[in-house]
């Protein structure tokens, strides 16, 4: 198998590619973001749309698409990260059900944004599928679907799926129901950032590569090769923000792995039916997520080691052997007709986790400072609704950009050897809740207190 080389998805766009030039010494723009993965992109994307001549640059560490943006499951969902009640405390249960609503939207405005720019992504969206595994995740799935319901979404938006309605759409060893809702799609993950980085240039914006910002300041970015000043400054670093100057515990950098099967042969697609091309997860506390791709693979990610001491990252993806084997007996246990198929890639990617769970955008008109994020693993529609909404700050306006994301701030993270003590343990305690539901079949008191210490649900 290979590993690491940034990931399936940039080897079958012919590897990496090449880094466009690095900033050529001081410059000033009107908008300098920092980072090119998908928030920075769509910020400056939905900047030049509504204001052509605006002057904007994106600088980039390594090039466009480097980091989560370019390794992901390719899940382009509707639904994100963190509890209601924290977002309900920043502009009420109203609030909270437009944003939801706002985050369905987004599914088709990346769609929309795809077409129009012409971009090669293999953009589908089937809708999702949470696959009950266990009694003890049937027990789950089937409240999850009754809060969701509580909570003002139809039937349309969520509903359960029997095994017979299940068993029609996708054959998975043991799945005795499943919640779907069509709020989901699936993308090729580094076609899409490529297309967007291109969409950039198309409208004037420049992308500095090779680049990396050593500190931001109001009205500044220090780089390794000289300044930028503008009247706005946009940090888009995600899992790499630990990184910079006094953010060191702003966000921790999580990890999530992949694998990716060869293309399966027709025959092994009989077996298993999903025509529909549905992202998938089970449900467990530990899950693992998957996509079938345009070209007849299955991609299947998860936790694998959650956190590196330091809020340390990754060079090149590189994912630990045994995170691949972890990976593969997840993949046999659901279709054990494929025990054995040859596996194309594994790699590794850091998401940017929150001390609350939650997304938040600000933007300080003041000091011309503007920052978004904290999506955990379900950045790939909402970094395109966050970089609306900080592209409508930085211009001024509010429409999109009311609450509950913008404004609200997530505590800082406890300093080391705290942090690496605590996220480990709340995964290790999470594990220990899966394998007691697999062999007890009710859903597990230990993974719900972990939920609420962790602040996670
Ligand atoms: C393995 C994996 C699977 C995932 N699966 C899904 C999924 O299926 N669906 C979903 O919704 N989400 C998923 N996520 C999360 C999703 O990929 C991210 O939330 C999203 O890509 C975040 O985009 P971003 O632009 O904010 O961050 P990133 O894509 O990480 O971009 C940040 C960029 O900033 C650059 N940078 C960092 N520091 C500096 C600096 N100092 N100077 C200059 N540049 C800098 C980095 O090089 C990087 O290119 C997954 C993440 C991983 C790792």
């Amino acid at each position: 198998v290979r590993t690491g080389e940034f990931g399936h998805w940039w080897q079958t766009l012919g590897g990496p590619p090449t880094p466009r030039p690095r900033l050529p010494g001081a410059r000033e723009f009107d908008v300098a973001i920092v980072g090119a993965g998908y928030t920075g992109l769509w910020t400056a994307y939905y900047l030049l749309r509504a204001e052509p001549s605006l002057r904007v640059c994106v600088i980039e560490s390594r090039f466009a698409g480097h980091g989560a943006s370019g390794r992901n499951g390719g899940w382009v969902s509707g639904f994100f990260t963190g509890p209601a009640r924290v977002y309900e405390r920043n502009g009420g249960p109203d609030a909270f059900r437009r944003l939801q609503r706002a985050m369905f939207a987004t599914v088709d405005e990346v769609g929309s944004v795809i077409d129009a720019e012409q971009i090669d992504a293999d953009f589908h969206k089937g809708g999702t599928l949470t696959v009950a595994r266990n009694r003890a995740q049937a027990a789950r799935v089937r409240a999850n679907v009754a809060d969701a319901r509580a909570a003002g979404l139809s039937e349309e938006d969520m509903r359960v799926l029997e095994t017979d309605e299940l068993q029609a759409q996708v054959r998975v060893a043991g799945a005795s129901c499943a919640a779907f809702s069509p709020h989901v799609a699936r993308v090729h993950p580094a076609r899409l950032v490529r297309g967007l980085a291109a969409a950039v240039e198309r409208r004037g914006g420049t992308i500095y590569e090779d680049t990396p910002a050593l500190a931001i300041a109001p009205r500044s970015v220090q780089t390794a090769h000289g300044s930028v000043t503008a009247r706005w400054i946009v940090r888009a670093t995600e899992g790499y923000t630990a990184s910079l100057q006094g953010l060191r515990r702003a966000l921790v950098p999580m990890n999530s792995s992949m694998i990716v099967t060869e293309p399966l042969p027709e025959q092994a697609w009989q077996e298993i039916g999903w025509e529909n091309a549905q992202t998938m997860s089970d449900g467990a506390s530990v899950y693992v997520y998957l996509q079938r791709t345009a070209d007849g693979r299955i991609a299947i990610g998860g936790r694998g080691r959650p956190y590196r001491f330091g809020s340390r990252t990754d060079r090149a993806a590189e994912i630990p052997a045994g995170t691949v084997a972890g990976l593969q007996r997840s993949l046999d246990s659901m279709f054990p007709m494929l025990a054995g198929a040859p596996l194309a890639h594994g790699w590794s990617g850091v998401l940017g986790v929150p001390r609350d769970w939650c997304v938040s955008v600000h933007a300080d008109a003041e000091r011309g400072l503007a920052w978004g994020g904290g999506y955990v693993g379900e950045g790939v529609a909402a970094s395109n609704l966050v970089g609306r909404m900080l592209g409508e700050l930085v211009l001024g306006g509010g429409a999109t950009a009311g609450p509950p994301w913008v404004g609200r701030r997530s505590p800082r993270w406890e300093p080391e050897p705290l942090r690496w003590m605590s996220i480990t343990a709340v995964y290790a305690l999470y594990r220990m809740a899966d394998r007691l539901e697999a062999r007890t079949g009710s859903p597990s008191r230990l993974a719900r207190l972990v939920d609420s210490a962790s602040g996670r649900h």
